[in-house]
């Protein structure tokens, strides 16, 4: 096992998450380099938590212990074709590009992936990440067991039947250092994007499910300041009846490539013009070549049901010259629901309405209270990787299962092995 860690007195600089915003507490980073040693390593010490890629703009992943990264444990991908649908079980480390590289040399893919594919698939899961689409959950929905380390040390399996199941997939690191994920996969697909200008709020807003369900996967980019929506990427199953032409509601077809943030040369981004391609190079929006080390940007996100999508887009609106300042760009996604107890998408049919902001820590911090009175009366649930200001009160009312997940990892971990001061504040909540 290797550790890079600080001898007291040292000035060298503590490790910061990818956008930079956050200095961890802890003073190690540890690699174990097989279950065995990951095991002896939460048995040591008295505060441990997994690190995975470090997206994460909040303190979700921090601890005034050892940190745990995955990188050096074996990478595998092993697939089971023996059930009714395929599955696959990777080594929880792996990046969701790793993954689908392995997948399509299988003829294999996930159903759906977030915008980055660089993400760790234990990471993601563990916070809900989700893609784009009406009818694909969050990444955790389609994830059929994990095997994690627990407080005692021991490697478990919990299976998608295991009643702490919902608990454990979307658990904030809270249940143990996850280092096998078992995820149902589909045959490889195909997949062509399309990008649309100018969509006019009113036609959206009169039709705001039928837009969001025109395709596969369908992301809304805007700044909430003006009459349209500045762009909207159509992604369609090449199986799939060809996407409705969104002039029908006044949108412009692109006629170049674009990248979401207007005027940023779009080298960065997935192919466009409805060319078709492998679903894993047209799902995420950035290409998986492109590799920032570090993010000039924060993120907030907060998922209502799409019952109240209209209701919580106008209340954006009605702030958008506080919030179009500090952005670089708004994206609005719909995810269908999952069974995870604290997924922000968790049993409702949601609408995700995600906020790129510009590094403006401070600005940012003061506008979200404001942003967030507006939301939580819709009942909002914010993203738990993303930057938040909510309080317990809210926390509690927006997760219906917060209390029996308090309750699991008091049972899974009573002397708070894996505990943060964030799972403190979300702990909190559940009084
Ligand atoms: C550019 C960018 C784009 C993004 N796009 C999306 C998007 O499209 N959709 C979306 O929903 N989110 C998105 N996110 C947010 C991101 O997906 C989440 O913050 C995610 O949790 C980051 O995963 P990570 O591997 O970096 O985990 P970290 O940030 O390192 O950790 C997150 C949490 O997971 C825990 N954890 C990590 N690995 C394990 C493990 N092996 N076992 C147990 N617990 C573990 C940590 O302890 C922590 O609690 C984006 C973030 C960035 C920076």
């Amino acid at each position: 096992m290797t550790g890079s860690g600080r001898s007291p007195g040292s000035t060298a600089p503590r490790r910061r998450n990818w956008a930079g915003n956050l200095e961890y507490r802890s003073a190690t980073l540890a690699h174990p380099r097989d279950v065995a040693e990951l095991a002896e390593l939460v048995r040591r010490n008295r505060r441990v938590k997994a690190l995975g890629s470090r997206h994460s703009f909040s303190d979700v992943a921090d601890t005034d212990g050892v940190q745990v990264s995955l990188d050096r444990l074996p990478a595998h991908v092993v697939v089971d074709r023996s059930g009714a649908a395929p599955a696959v079980a990777c080594a929880a480390g792996m990046t969701y590009d790793q993954l689908s590289d392995a997948l399509r040399g299988q003829g294999l893919a996930l159903p759906n992936l977030a915008s980055l594919p660089h993400i760790s698939v234990g990471g993601a899961i563990q916070t809900g990440t989700h893609g784009s689409g009406a009818g694909n959950p969050a990444l955790s929905g389609t994830v059929s067991a994990v095997e994690l380390v627990d407080a005692t040390g021991r490697s478990v399996l919990v299976r998608d039947d295991s009643p702490d199941f919902g608990a454990v997939v979307v658990g904030l690191g809270a249940f143990g250092i996850v280092h096998r994920v078992t995820q149902r996969c589909v045959p490889a697909f195909e997949v062509a994007q399309r990008v649309w200008e100018d969509l006019p709020w009113d036609a959206l807003l009169a039709d705001l499910r039928a837009v969001t369900d025109s395709a596969y996967s369908v992301s809304l980019f805007t700044r909430f300041d003006s009459e349209t929506v500045d762009q909207v990427w159509v992604k369609r199953r090449m199986a799939d009846p060809p996407a409705p032409d969104l002039t029908e509601w006044g949108a412009r077809a692109a006629t170049s490539v674009r990248h979401m943030l207007p005027g940023t040369p779009p080298d960065n981004v997935t192919e466009q013009l409805d060319r078709p391609g492998p679903s894993s190079e047209r799902l995420p929006h950035f290409r998986p070549e492109f590799r920032p080390g570090r993010g000039d940007e924060l993120q907030s996100e907060y998922l209502v049901d799409v019952e109240h999508g209209v209701h919580a887009i106008a209340e954006l609106r009605a702030l958008g010259d506080e919030i179009a300042p500090l952005l670089h760009t708004a994206e609005i996604r719909r995810v269908a629901p999952d069974t995870a107890w604290l997924s922000p998408s968790g049993a409702r049919d949601s609408l995700a309405l995600h906020f790129t902001w510009q590094s403006r820590s401070r600005e940012v911090a003061a506008l979200l209270p404001r942003l967030e009175a507006r939301l939580i009366a819709l009942e909002a649930r914010p993203h738990w990787g993303k930057i938040f200001t909510m309080g317990a009160a809210d926390l509690g009312r927006a997760y219906p299962r917060l209390g029996d997940f308090a309750a699991a990892v008091e049972r899974w971990d009573p002397e708070r092995r894996f505990a943060n001061p964030f799972l403190d504040r979300v702990l909190g909540a559940a009084g």
